[in-house]
Parts: C-alpha cells; sequence; structure tokens
C-alpha cells in the first residue's frame, strides 16, 4: 500500500486532490512542492498533508516529482491559505496562486546556499586603473560597509565585471559569515510617550496582541517600531515591516538599514527571480528583518516574532482585484496564529482600528506631540463661496502663497486630480464629452499635447473645437487639475520654481527622488500634487499646505471617502513644518460648514472620527456592522442585474441586509456594465453564512464576470 498525499493545486479550484507517492522515490515534505499531473497537464502543487483514507476511492494518480527537500511554505502559512479562501470566499487553489511567488510556481528550486557578503582585503589602490571610477567607488562602500551582500551590491547598481575585477586583484574577498545584526544607537533619547510606546509593544513579545500606535505625523514612530524590533531580534527571531508603497517613500527603508545594518527588501517592483530569492532567505532564516509591501505578509518566515504594519490605514494593503485581502488584517491573523504581537501604526488610524480600541480587542499608545521643538500646523477653512478663482485658487489663497513664499519658505498644493482640467463644457447647451466606452467625463489634459483622456480606460480623444451637440464654438474648460494649477503658479510667480508630482510627471521612480531631492535643496517653491504628496516624504521648508478641491470627497456617495479625505489631508499636512517654522493648513471649501470638515479643522482627526462614526452607525454601515460587496459585469446590464437579484433572493431570510443591486458610481467601464449589492450584518458569522449560500448558488456556466469583496475598501 502506497502513501496518499494531499496536495493544493494553483488552480481555481475550491478543494485539495490525493495523489499516491510511489514507493522507489523520495517523499514530499509536507509543505514542499510536488509536480502532480492534472487534468491534461501537470501543475506544481504544494504538500499538504498526508492521509490515511483518500477522499474517494476513484483509482488515484501517482505524484510525478518531488521538487523540495525542505518546505517551502511553513504550518502557519498553509493555515492562513486555508483561512483566507474561507474569509474572503475565494478558491482555495487561487489563493494558493496569490501567496506563491511566481518562480516557486514554476517550480524554481530553493536557493538554500547562503548569500556571499563582501569585505575589503587590501586597500592598496595602486592596481585601479586611473578611470575605473566603480572600482574605487565600491572598495570605499565596502570599506564603510563591510560584508555587503551580494543583492545589497545589486541593488546599489555594482555591475558583476566591476566586483570580479576587484576580486581578481585580491583587493576584496567574501565569506559566506553570518552577519550579526548589528544595531546603532542614536544620540537622542525616547520620548516618554515613546518609552511607554516601547514598553507596551515588548511587554507581551511571546504572545499575541495587537497594539495600535496613534502618533500624529513626525511624533517618531519610527524610532519606537525600531526599539521594539530590536528587542525581537535579539530573542533571535524575525520582523516583518509592512509599508503601503517602497516607490514613493524609499527613505523608509533607509532608516532601518541604517540602524540594522541590513534590511531584506521585498516589493512587487523586483524581478520574479530577485523576489523568489529574498522569499527562499527569509525562509532559511538568513534574512532577519525583511521590510515590504502588501504581498510580503506571505513571507514564509521560519522564526517570525514582530509585525509592524506602517501607516495601516492605507488603501494600498488592500488588493483590489482577485484575491481582495486586506495585507493588514492578515498580517493580524497571522500573528494570532503564531502567538506574537503585532504593531499598526498611523497619524490617522482607520476607524475600524479605532473600533477595535474601544472594544477593547487592541491596546493603544498614543504620541501626541513632536519631539523637540517642532510644532503641529494649525488647520483653517477657506469659504470660495462667491470669488472669483484663478486657475481653481481664490485671491485670498494666492495672498497667502505669496506671504509665505517672501518669507522664503516653501509651498505644497494638494489637489487630488491629474489632468489640466476636470472636463470641457458647451458654453451654449451644455454637452459635456463622455468616454465612448465608460460612464465618466473625459478629463482635459495639456502636456506633452493637448487631448481628451478617460482616467479609466486610458483612451485618449482630440480635444473638440466645437460642439458635438449644437457646432457651437464655445467649448471651453471647467475644474482645475494638477496642470492647471502648476501653470498658473508658474504665471503669478515666474521667479519660483514650481514641482508638479502626479502619475503623469513621475512615470519613473528616479524622476521623483530626483525631485524631492531637489525641494530639500532649495529654498523657496512651489509643489502642486496629487496623494503621491502626502506619503512619508519630509519637506522640512514647506510652510503652507493649501488643499484644493477636497469638498468632492466630503460629499461622496461612497461610504468610505470621507474617511480617505481626512486622512488625505492630515497625512499631507503633517508633511509641512517639520523644522523650525510652524507651518498652517488652508483648505478651499464651497461646503465650509460641512460637518465632516468643521470636526476635522476644529476637533482634528479624533473630532473628525468621532462625527464621522456617529453617521456610520445611524446607517448601520461598517465599523459596527460588517460588509462584504458583490460585483458584477458584463456586456448586458439587465443580466447583471438580474445575476445580482438572483444572489440576494437567496440570503432573504438569512438575518443579513441586503442593499441594491445597483448600478456601479460608474456603471459602465470598458464597454462593460458594472451592478453591485451589499450585504451587511452585525454578526460575521451570519454574513458568512449568507455569502457561502451565495456561492453555492453560482453555476460555473454563467456568463457575468463576479465578485465578492469582504470589508470592501471602496464601493468604485
Ligand atoms: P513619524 O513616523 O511618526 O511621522 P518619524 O519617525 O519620521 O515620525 O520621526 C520624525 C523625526 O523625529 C525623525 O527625524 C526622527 O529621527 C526624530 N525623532 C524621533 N524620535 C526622537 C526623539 N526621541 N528625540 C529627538 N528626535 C526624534
Ligand atoms: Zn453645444
Ligand atoms: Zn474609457
Amino acid at each position: 500500500m502506497n502513501d496518499v498525499v494531499r496536495v493544493l493545486v494553483p488552480r481555481p479550484v475550491w478543494g485539495t486532490y490525493d495523489y499516491r507517492v510511489p514507493n522507489n522515490g523520495p517523499r514530499p515534505v509536507i509543505g514542499g512542492r510536488v509536480r502532480v499531473p492534472f487534468g491534461q497537464s501537470a501543475v506544481t502543487a504544494v504538500a499538504l498533508e498526508y492521509v490515511k483514507q483518500p477522499a474517494n476511492n476513484i483509482q488515484l494518480k501517482n505524484i510525478d516529482k518531488v521538487i523540495d527537500e525542505d518546505p517551502l511554505l511553513t504550518s502557519d502559512l498553509l493555515d492562513l491559505v486555508q483561512w483566507m479562501s474561507d474569509y474572503y470566499h475565494f478558491p482555495l487553489g487561487s489563493v494558493l496562486g496569490s501567496v506563491l511567488p511566481v518562480e516557486a510556481m514554476r517550480g524554481r528550486p530553493l536557493n538554500v546556499e547562503p548569500e556571499k557578503k563582501w569585505c575589503v582585503e587590501s586597500t592598496d589602490t595602486e592596481d585601479i586603473p586611473k578611470n575605473a571610477h566603480r572600482q574605487r567607488e565600491l572598495l570605499e562602500l565596502l570599506s564603510r560597509k563591510p560584508w555587503t551582500t551580494d543583492s545589497e551590491l545589486r541593488q546599489q547598481k555594482i555591475a558583476k565585471p566591476v566586483l570580479e575585477a576587484l576580486h581578481s586583484k585580491k583587493l576584496i574577498r567574501w565569506e559566506y559569515v553570518e552577519v550579526a545584526v548589528d544595531y546603532r544607537d542614536v544620540e537622542f533619547s525616547l520620548t516618554e510617550e515613546q518609552s511607554r510606546a516601547v514598553d507596551c509593544i515588548t511587554s507581551s513579545l511571546d504572545s499575541f496582541a495587537v497594539h495600535v500606535l496613534d502618533g500624529v505625523t513626525g511624533s517618531g514612530k519610527t524610532e519606537v517600531y525600531i526599539r521594539a524590533i530590536q528587542r525581537v531580534l535579539e530573542m533571535g527571531k524575525q520582523v516583518l515591516v509592512l509599508v503601503p508603497e517602497i516607490s514613493l517613500t524609499p527613505q523608509t527603508a533607509e532608516s532601518f538599514a541604517s540602524r540594522f545594518g541590513s534590511v531584506a527588501v521585498l516589493h512587487s517592483m523586483r524581478t520574479n527571480v530577485q523576489r523568489f530569492d529574498v522569499w527562499t532567505r527569509v525562509g532559511s532564516g538568513e534574512h532577519r528583518l525583511v521590510i515590504g509591501t502588501r504581498s510580503a505578509v506571505f513571507a514564509p518566515f521560519k522564526n517570525l516574532g514582530l509585525i509592524v504594519v506602517d501607516e495601516e490605514h492605507d488603501s494600498s494593503y488592500k488588493q483590489g482585484e482577485t484575491l481582495r485581502y486586506s495585507a493588514r488584517d492578515v498580517a493580524i491573523v497571522r500573528a494570532n496564529k503564531l502567538g506574537i504581537p503585532c504593531v499598526l501604526g498611523s497619524a490617522t488610524p482607520s476607524l475600524e482600528t479605532l473600533h477595535n480600541v474601544e472594544t477593547g480587542k487592541y491596546s493603544m499608545a498614543t504620541l501626541s506631540h513632536r519631539p523637540g521643538t517642532a510644532e503641529m500646523p494649525s488647520f483653517n477653512v477657506l469659504d470660495i463661496r462667491g470669488h472669483q478663482l484663478v486657475g481653481g485658487m481664490s485671491p485670498q489663497l494666492i495672498s497667502k502663497i505669496r506671504e509665505h513664499l517672501n518669507a522664503e519658505a516653501q509651498v505644497l498644493i494638494l489637489i487630488n486630480r491629474r489632468g489640466y482640467a476636470r472636463s470641457v463644457v458647451c458654453n451654449d447647451c451644455g454637452w459635456i464629452p463622455y468616454c465612448v466606452d465608460c460612464s465618466v467625463k473625459l478629463t482635459l489634459h495639456d502636456v506633452p499635447t493637448a487631448e481628451l483622456r478617460c482616467h479609466q480606460c486610458e483612451r485618449r480623444y482630440r480635444v473638440p473645437e466645437t460642439c458635438t451637440s449644437c457646432d457651437s464654438k464655445r467649448v471651453r474648460s471647467v475644474g482645475s487639475a494638477t496642470q492647471r494649477v502648476e501653470e498658473t503658479l508658474q504665471m503669478l510667480f515666474e521667479n519660483v520654481p514650481t514641482y508638479r508630482v502626479d502619475r503623469d510627471s513621475t512615470n519613473s521612480s528616479g524622476k521623483l527622488e530626483r525631485l524631492f531631492a531637489n525641494v530639500k535643496t532649495q529654498e523657496k517653491c512651489i509643489l502642486v500634487g496629487t496623494q503621491m504628496l502626502s506619503k512619508g516624504h519630509h519637506f522640512p521648508n514647506v510652510t503652507l499646505v493649501a488643499v484644493i478641491g477636497a469638498d468632492a470627497g466630503f460629499l461622496s456617495t461612497d461610504f468610505r471617502a470621507a474617511e480617505r479625505t481626512a486622512q488625505l489631508i492630515v497625512q499631507v499636512a503633517g508633511r509641512a513644518g517639520r523644522a523650525q517654522r510652524r507651518g498652517e493648513v488652508w483648505i478651499q471649501s464651497l461646503d465650509p460648514h460641512n460637518p465632516n470638515l468643521q470636526a476635522l479643522v476644529i476637533q482634528g482627526y479624533r473630532g473628525f472620527v468621532s462625527a464621522e462614526q456617529y453617521l456610520r452607525d445611524s446607517s448601520d454601515l461598517p465599523p459596527r456592522t460588517h460588509m462584504a460587496v458583490l460585483r458584477c459585469e458584463g456586456s448586458n446590464a439587465d443580466e447583471q442585474e438580474r445575476f445580482l437579484l438572483d444572489r440576494l433572493a437567496e440570503v432573504e431570510d438569512s438575518g443579513v441586509e441586503a442593499l441594491g443591486p445597483v448600478p456601479a458610481p460608474i456603471a459602465r467601464i470598458a464597454g462593460r456594465w458594472r451592478y453591485q449589492a451589499a450585504l451587511v450584518s452585525p454578526s460575521r458569522t451570519q454574513l458568512h453564512n449568507a455569502l457561502r449560500k451565495v456561492e453555492r448558488k453560482t453555476s460555473n456556466r454563467s456568463k457575468s464576470r463576479w465578485s465578492i469583496d469582504v470589508d470592501p475598501a471602496d464601493m468604485a
């Protein structure tokens, strides 16, 4: 009798599959990969467990091959895969496909050999040709930082031939040394609040707990993470730090590297092979400290001791397609399974997180001020009703800008819309051009050429000279976007450099870095940009932050839009006035008495949260209730609606509230009609039971593309 092994296959299937292990070959390890026949082809699968009794008594096939001698996935990860399939109502096999790096599925062997680490052998530079600058640079780098790894050198763009040149001259050498994490202290001592936060986190390093670190921007949250991490590394364990977006905030990784000697970085910008390499070295325990974006939460840590989720409120932790998971929530579940603490840091904690603090599930430590003399900026509303705007800005705002520039300071303007103008409109009949494939107005762009663009499908159109509807020649642009604000400011302040930061101006990450470096060295200048300006970068010389066009966010039908807008304003405001001078924030508004806006300006973010929480409660919206959205799209609108109605009929008596179906806020994208319905319940169990009924109703032959989104981040 052969052994039978149960495996997970990275295919869109809900179950597991059993295979026979041939007696004469190697035995699969649990969590390791095997090659198995599947349908007409073969797939890379992961061994889950040995079973005595196969699931059914059909003739089992043999596994083809054992790929790994050591497990690729740890047992807590295998559990996590099952948990995600249940919680997000996503096929088990597809969850595995999302968790495994591409190279793992291709069957690439585990890289168990440790990395080479380089150091200087001799500083005798006579043998280095005069013009070999890169060789000198490398020698200098290695004397500054001995035992630099191969991958760190690659990150520094050191080419192989340069390395080989020095190696062959015996100026440098390598070893497989185990580099102890070398912690470097800093001059300053922790503030009282910081010490308390560190004590709170480190009081329970060997049991599960979620600690919220609620610290205003610039209050030194990173320093708290670092001290806690230091303690965990000392215990010989590994640490994972999740960050929202590495390309916008490379200095976060640098600040950890400068304190711990080395960090491994895991994010989607790297090549598949590099990602797999880091992944396997996390698995072997070689990488002790890992910083990464969303999917790094799936790395196969051998001995994880702490997870830090920085900027936990950030919506980029939520994957918006396929497996719609929240990396923050998965991190908490993983910490729970491992019995380790998880830290959630933010200056603007999400309503969910604050709710969990309120109910006692999470503990919280607060950093209420910035260390040293840096003060928090003041918040003000600028009522623009009845004012003539120039490039989207009121005369008062423009004089504010002038005032700050005259004081040799920098000004930051947030307008969360890229392009030149919101749209064009016919002055005579009110005609507005729409995308032919999507139900959205076209945005006018001016740079590099004048054209209309659809921000949903990126289709481009010529700017019409005459109205399509009435032939009028009086077609003009309305509403400002980044390019028009930039143009207006360049006209008004000719001698002041202006920098625009949006997806169109910064298509390569190097460009953004250079731009920010430029701003640091400038005295006065103006920064105009979208939410990209709110992420992590500090601008010590900015003393004025102006927010244009935030009203839409507070009036949106998407119930999370107000929360996101408040977070955006507070985050961008926090970029300002970090140095000696106090910053001011001015929010232009056509709706100056909006209760959300007033609460934010007068009572700060927490004031906003109380007001918003009240509104959510009174309409039974999360966080006190739980929500899932069913989305459905296809070429025929009626079919989508009917599809969702059929599903909702299944849950009529299940105690959950069903809302919809309604057309999505953007009812059509790229020619496909989109409908949605929401299920809401105060009980998670009830919600999941209802979702299981919805699932069962669905046959594979349905023509609609549909999905379940548990804990949706937006309703778009
Ligand atoms: P946050 O992440 O909370 O926005 P940072 O961690 O970036 O804030 O800290 C802001 C600045 O304050 C950094 O330059 C950091 O080095 C400095 N800093 C942190 N803690 C202290 C302290 N206890 N004393 C003096 N400076 C500190
Ligand atoms: Zn017209
Ligand atoms: Zn379009």
